[in-house]
């Protein structure tokens, strides 16, 4: 079996050989381990030296893109943000002050009808109300009181 050198496996690799040549070292890297080997550590070799993919000028073009596009996209988010927030605070401000007036109003009236309550009460019987309340408190004792011992 006759081995091929190493230049010719370049000229494979690169194209350089005619379809005839191709063919049978085709053929022979079937069959060889010792070729195939070769073939494997030139390609490597290829590969290292390939201007495309290990350019550092290219991998920053691209790495430049992706930021850009990036910071293009978080420009647009920090745009949108901001309007977001600003209408949910206002529209949570206008619930809130809302809610607030609605309870206020509503607590003033309920302090409203029961002081006038009280008043006309007090006015009405002639008493104060502080013995009113005590009225109330002897007479619910003395219930409690009464149905205990019975
Ligand atoms: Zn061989």
């Amino acid at each position: 079996m006759t081995h091929f050198s190493k230049e010719v496996w370049c000229n494979y690799i690169l194209d350089l050989l005619s379809n005839s040549e191709r063919e049978s070292m085709e053929q022979h890297l079937y069959e060889c381990d010792h070729c195939l080997a070769l073939y494997m550590e030139i390609i490597d070799e290829q590969n290292e030296n390939l201007p495309m993919i290990n350019d550092s000028s290219f991998t920053n073009e691209v790495m430049e893109q992706i930021n850009f596009e990036a910071l293009e996209s978080e420009e647009k988010m920090s745009k949108k943000q901001p309007r977001q927030i600003k209408s949910t605070l206002i529209h949570y401000i206008i619930a809130t002050a809302a809610t607030l007036i609605f309870m206020a109003s509503g607590l003033f009236h309920y302090i409203f009808t029961v002081t006038s309550s009280f008043e006309q009460s007090s006015k009405q019987s002639g008493v104060s109300i502080s013995k009113q309340i005590l009225n109330k408190t002897i007479h619910t004792s003395k219930t409690n009181g009464g149905s205990k011992h019975e």
